[in-house]
């Protein structure tokens, strides 16, 4: 089992301002580290899939190693692309 970070208040981190995006990362840091989450495995899975470079920016410095996005594909592994995680819902695989 892994755990992840989904925000604080589950808002679309997107739409929201700068102090509110750190806000919602520092938070959801917070509560992560609240439950044992090793700092090496800090991660965000934007709610919604919302995300922008901002809120990119901001997760990188508060300490998160990954985003995962909703955007679909295979994820490519790489150090510029691992904030911008794309996956695949397995109720789209026949
Ligand atoms: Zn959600």
């Amino acid at each position: 089992m892994f755990i992840g970070g989904h925000g604080y208040s589950h808002k679309w981190l997107n739409a929201i301002g700068e102090e509110e995006k750190k806000f919602e990362s520092e938070k959801t840091y917070q509560f992560l580290e609240s439950l044992g989450v090793d700092k090496v495995m800090m991660t965000m899975c934007y709610p919604y899939g919302g995300y922008d470079q901002k809120l990119i920016d901001i997760i990188r410095e508060s300490g998160y190693k990954c985003g995962l996005s909703t955007d679909k594909g295979i994820a490519k592994l790489t150090s510029e692309a691992r904030f911008k995680l794309t996956r695949i819902d397995t109720n789209e695989i026949i």
